[in-house]
């Protein structure tokens, strides 16, 4: 059952517009650094209709730029504090849903990336070398040792790593949203705003009056600073006890493939392998749409990309299949912006790495609107001005032509056993 609608004008400290992880951990955090503040959290559909309550599950620390393009861009040691950071979200979204008593089927068991031919092998393995050099905790596993934890096929070895957690995403947002009332935000849904300015945000059921506005829409934000890419998720049945006990995967680490398009997957908290990826599709005029959200192709793609690491899941029932937009800005940076001089806020542009990325610009954005001085705040990623995607055909154009290298990179690794230059050369091309 939908929360009540906005019912008429309101006055309040703060206005938030979308209750996904971005626009309900804000709320949280406001609410937990000064309770006397009033705050509105206004959805168009429901709490978690977004990328929030449709997402793979990974709450992993994973930032869209490697730490050698933050540092480069930032210095080492903003690089290294925003990887710290991001860390700590991983273990905060733990922490705050024990507390607050939200049964998100969070663990803990970090990421297990499969490399199947010799090129992945080779960047897995340069990956968990980058990964040590930045601080992280991975390691490189052999062949038996990585199928000792999941027993997919055809694995040369794996790059684990300790930073990421599986989630329950559904459970986590509509909890944050529950939460999130109990310490007195008021949660408006069938709510759409209509326009945001300074001081205000407007719907058709009446306006919000306030000081700040923070803008939690991502990829339905409209207008070329961020771009709409989707992704799709299949779920199977549960597994039956033998098939778990043949496949292992006891400590549920999220798990993905070493392609370029790579698929992710977790073992759920109920036993069925939630799998998606493969690539993610681009909508002429950024175009999202409920339509959108399945497609034939990408979803049995995905059952294939699964009875391929499993061959023993042939015949096994896919029950659930969905999609969602995720946004991306144009040079792959997302970021966290406050201005104090017109109370307007807004972060996201997270691609896909949105989960402890929004938990951590959550809670920044509070601190920002609280007026508060910390680590957070002086993360790099903090109010950095984004450069806009470019006007249709050349934005559609220039997406398509980075799936395409991503498709060509995996076609030029499966024949020649190397790693592809294509993907690096493309991007410091368009990205930089
Ligand atoms: C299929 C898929 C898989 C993903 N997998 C992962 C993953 O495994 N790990 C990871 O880290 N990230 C993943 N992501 C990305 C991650 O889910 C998102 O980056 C993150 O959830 C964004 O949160 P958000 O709150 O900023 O936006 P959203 O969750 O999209 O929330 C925005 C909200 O704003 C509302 N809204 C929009 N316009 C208005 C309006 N005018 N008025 C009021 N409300 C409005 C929307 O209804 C929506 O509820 C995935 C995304 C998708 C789509």
């Amino acid at each position: 059952v939908p929360r009540r609608s906005l019912p008429g004008d309101v006055d309040a400290d703060v206005a938030i517009v979308g209750a996904g992880f971005t626009g309900l951990w804000t709320a949280c955090h406001l609410a937990l650094l000064d309770p006397r503040l009033r705050v509105v959290v206004l959805e168009r559909e429901v709490a978690g209709h977004g990328a929030s309550g449709r997402n793979g599950g990974w709450c992993s620390a994973l930032f869209p730029k490697s730490w050698t393009a933050v540092a480069r861009r930032s210095g080492a040691d903003a690089a290294r504090a925003l990887r710290r950071a991001l860390v700590q979200a991983v273990d905060g979204v733990g922490r705050f849903c024990e507390r607050h008593a939200i049964d998100a089927g969070y663990a803990r068991g970090g990421t297990l990336t499969l490399a199947r031919s010799p090129a992945q092998v080779t960047r897995l393995r340069a990956r968990v070398a980058d990964s040590l050099e930045w601080g992280g905790e991975a390691r490189w596993l052999s062949a038996a040792e990585a199928v000792e934890r999941v027993a997919a096929a055809g694995v040369l070895g794996a790059a684990w790593s300790a930073e990421c957690a599986a989630v329950h995403p559904g459970r986590l947002v509509r909890g944050l949203a529950d939460t999130a009332e109990r310490l007195g935000v008021a949660v408006y849904e069938r709510t759409p705003v209509v326009r945001v300015a300074r001081g205000v945000a407007e719907t058709r059921l009446g306006r919000v009056r306030c000081r700040f506005v923070v803008r939690a829409t991502e990829a339905y934000t409209g207008g070329r600073a961020l771009a709409p890419l989707y992704s799709h998720i299949v779920a199977t049945a549960p597994l039956p006890d033998p098939v778990w006990a043949a496949i292992g995967w006891r400590d549920r680490e999220t798990l993905a493939d070493g392609r370029h398009r790579f698929v992710y997957a977790q073992r759920t908290g109920d036993g069925r392998i939630v799998i998606g990826g493969r690539g993610a599709r681009y909508h002429y005029g950024s175009g999202v749409r409920p339509e959108h959200d399945r497609s034939r192709a990408a979803h049995d793609g995905l059952r294939a990309a699964l009875v391929e690491l499993f061959p023993r899941l042939a015949d096994v029932e896919i029950t659930h299949r969905w999609g969602g937009p995720f946004a991306v800005a144009r040079d792959w940076w997302p970021w966290v912006a406050f201005d104090p001089a017109t109370g307007l806020a807004r972060a996201g542009g997270y691609a896909g790495d949105g989960v402890a990325c929004a938990a951590l610009a959550g809670r920044t954005l509070a601190e920002l609107i609280c007026g508060l001085d910390t680590e957070r705040t002086r993360l790099p990623w903090v109010g950095r001005p984004s450069r806009r995607w470019e006007p249709e055909p050349l934005r559609w154009l220039g997406i398509h032509a980075g799936l395409a290298v991503r498709a060509l990179a995996d076609w030029q690794e499966d024949r020649s056993g190397r790693p592809s230059r294509l993907p690096a050369a493309f991007d410091s091309l368009l990205r930089s």
